[in-house]
């Protein structure tokens, strides 16, 4: 679904250089929930950022299915930031003076011209409230952010993620802001979607005990990824996914 050759990304801050990313190489496999673990600093945020297309590369490229996606131009990249990925961060970046519903909706207010829009919002306005419904919140249609608390808020944020049906959900330490209880249900919600929805998912946590509930663990060590990280224990539940072209 996803391959990362050989990807190199150097940070330069005037005179000092942190190499974070060092000939990387990895495979997501399509409809696999996989996670990467690793210290704080070792790259992780880093290699999701350059598989969603957020960053690009010094060396090296990206493959969605086959095609390189790591120096499309700007309109083809933003087409798929839009429509192929879904981005989920640890501290929501919801817009605070629009409720749930709006909020969910950015993805396609942005994604279409304005009589496009018009045309077509309240289909996109009843998958919204669908998509709610289905994290959980189809009672917080009319909230605003500061009147959820941290789980409803990344519920609002995974919505939002779904709302354009993407491929992929790149998930940044999506439980890194929330207690351990309210964490385990946005796994478990993540776990859902991907058996449900046939999502394929890529989730970098510092968090060991979240990782259980996926397919897979790598983790990140001196700019590159191991397999099968010590200690970790991915679930055996990997399925193929029934369809060929998820
Ligand atoms: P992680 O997500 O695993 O904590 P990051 O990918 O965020 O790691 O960062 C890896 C390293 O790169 C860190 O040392 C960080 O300080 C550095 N870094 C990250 N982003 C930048 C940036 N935009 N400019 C300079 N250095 C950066
Ligand atoms: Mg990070």
């Amino acid at each position: 679904m996803l391959v990362a050759q050989n990807l190199h990304k150097t940070y330069r801050r005037h005179a000092v250089q942190v190499q974070v990313l060092n000939g990387l190489n990895l495979e997501v496999r399509a409809g696999e929930f996989l996670s990467v673990v690793g210290a704080s600093g070792s790259g992780k945020s880093t290699l999701l950022h350059l598989l969603g297309t957020l960053d690009a590369p010094d060396a090296g490229q990206i493959l969605l299915e086959g095609r390189r996606i790591d120096n499309l131009p700007a309109h083809e990249r933003d087409l798929l930031r839009n429509r192929t990925f879904g981005y989920i961060f640890q501290f929501y970046h919801l817009l605070p003076e629009f409720n749930t519903l709006d909020n969910v909706l950015m993805p396609a207010y942005v994604g279409h011209s304005l009589f496009n829009w018009w045309q077509t919002r309240s289909q996109w306005r009843r998958r919204a409230e669908d998509l709610l419904k289905k994290v959980g919140l189809g009672h917080r249609l009319k909230h605003r952010p500061r009147e959820l608390s941290g789980g409803e808020m990344q519920r609002t944020a995974i919505a939002r993620a779904l709302l354009m049906n993407p491929r992929v959900l790149l998930a940044d330490e999506p439980t890194g802001n929330l207690d351990a209880e309210a964490g385990g249900d946005i796994v478990r919600l993540l776990r859902e979607l991907n058996r449900e929805e046939r999502i394929t998912i890529v989730m970098v946590t510092h968090n060991l005990d979240i990782v259980s509930a996926t397919d897979r663990v790598v983790r990140m060590v001196n700019g590159t990824v191991t397999d099968d990280a010590p200690g970790v224990r991915a679930g055996q539940n990997f399925q193929q996914p029934r369809l060929a072209a998820v």
